[in-house]
């Protein structure tokens, strides 16, 4: 068989395996990859953390044992509405060139091509110079609890980890110029909530001291603060490395820190998503809850926010300043904090991807990339693990804005690139001799 038509048919399959989390049901994905793993002669263990939960792992023994190389991928997904759809989300339907389904982009496509690499080690009979490490885990959609937090109690040498490869950075194609976003960090989540206590009443006689209004005040305060732009040394790479010499925002781009004095750039890029969250902390407003009956004054009222900060900001830091802008009226409440160390860029990793990514694609650009979101990499992160979210995929934006969404779906020829990028690059890392003790 062809290798695009193996991973293709693999994807496919695990596609139509349906682990929507919740409940999750990865225990499904990983008895698949188990028997897969049998046929190709290679042993893996099961880590159910609960009914229907499950992790699977594999170890390729290298020349030398322990600092292990990792190919973690998650088995879980998001949930889909059927409805939507213009082909069921889990039928993992191949047409028109594209291989359908949730999970298609995040992250069954590079589930199934570490897969495959990890297998040609063992067809090609590579010993590798250390361990080399297949994980696909649970629970990354839901926070990892099930997954790769279980999995780091129950197999202690994850923490011995030399490098892990995971999800959050691909190739991104736009005005048909292609570049490599290498996620070396991610930002933190900082989610916190605003509470106000008021006196209750009735409606019809109105006071001062309503929950409601002093939520709602605060929250105000808090959407219209300005957050200053941070640009970090990763985002500062990655911006010089795509925009230089281009004309945006209304300037000639020359230097992040020279574009950033202008007001007109300042304004290009708060009004773009993706550059906007790269430089600085974000706060969104996601949920709202005051009051049980249109004629009754709450006595208490929360809203949510889910912020993210760069990977150097102090979360208490952060959220007393938040403190400040919300005022005295109300309280800032932490809901959820993460922690995650930047990976460096200036690694033997990062110059063994940019080397394989330019053998398929050319001579794009390679650049290190902060992702906006958490991943499982946050777990080895903390470690100080050098951990890199990568999967040689070439999106377009539209695409790539598919994942989480509507008809999620990756072609086929892509596939085909991603697998043989991401075999060069096992290969290599397979190659690679562990350097200093960390
Ligand atoms: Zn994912």
């Amino acid at each position: 068989m062809k290798k695009t038509d193996e991973v293709v048919t693999l994807l496919s399959e695990v596609i139509k395996i349906d682990t929507t989390n919740p409940p999750g049901n990865e225990e499904a994905v990983a008895r698949f990859v188990q028997d897969f793993l049998k046929k190709e002669g290679l042993e893996s263990e099961i880590f159910s953390p609960a009914p229907g939960r499950g992790n699977v792992m594999a170890t390729i023994e290298g020349k030398t044992r322990g600092k292990p190389i990792i190919l973690l991928s998650h088995s879980d997904v998001v949930p889909a509405r059927q409805e939507e759809w213009s082909v069921p989300p889990f039928s993992g339907a191949v047409k028109d060139g594209y291989i359908y389904g949730r999970g298609a982009i995040d992250m069954k496509s590079q589930l199934v091509a570490m897969l495959l690499a990890f297998v040609t080690l063992k067809r090609e009979g590579i010993t590798p110079e250390n361990d080399v490490v297949f994980l696909a885990t649970a629970d990354e959609e839901v926070g990892g609890s099930m997954g790769a937090e279980y999995m780091f109690e129950k197999v202690k040498n994850l923490a011995d980890a030399q490098f892990v490869l995971s999800e959050g950075g691909c190739l991104i194609e736009e005005d048909g110029f292609v570049h490599a976003q290498v996620s070396v960090a991610e930002k933190k989540i900082c989610q916190f909530m605003v509470r106000a206590m008021g006196i209750g009443g009735h409606a019809s006689m109105p006071h001062s001291d309503n929950a409601n209004d002093k939520v709602v005040r605060a929250a105000n305060r808090i959407i219209s603060h300005n957050i200053p732009f941070k640009p970090t040394s990763i985002v500062t790479k990655y911006l010089d490395g795509l925009l230089k010499g281009k004309h945006v925002g209304g300037v000639t781009y020359d230097t992040l820190s020279k574009a950033l004095k202008s007001a007109p750039f300042r304004n290009f890029i708060k009004n773009h998503p993706v550059y906007n969250a790269l430089l600085r902390n974000t706060v969104t407003l996601t949920m709202l809850k005051g009051g049980e009956k249109v004629n009754v004054i709450p006595t208490e009222s929360t809203v949510q926010f889910d912020s993210r900060i760069l990977p150097k900001e102090d979360h208490d830091a952060f959220l007393r300043r938040m403190q400040r802008v919300a005022g005295p009226e109300v309280e800032v409440v932490s809901t959820a904090k993460g922690e995650s160390i930047p990976s460096s860029f200036n690694s033997p990793y990062f110059s063994l991807i940019s080397t394989e990514v330019k053998r398929i694609k050319g001579d794009v650009p390679v650049l290190p990339f902060l992702t906006t979101g958490a991943t499982d990499l946050r777990y080895f992160r903390r470690l100080g693990i050098p951990a890199y979210g990568f999967f040689p995929m070439t999106l377009s934006k539209e695409e790539l804005f598919r994942m989480h969404g509507v008809d999620e779906r990756i072609s086929v020829e892509t596939m085909g690139e991603a697998l043989e990028c991401t075999v060069g690059i096992v290969r290599a890392l397979a190659a690679l001799k562990a350097s200093k003790p960390r």
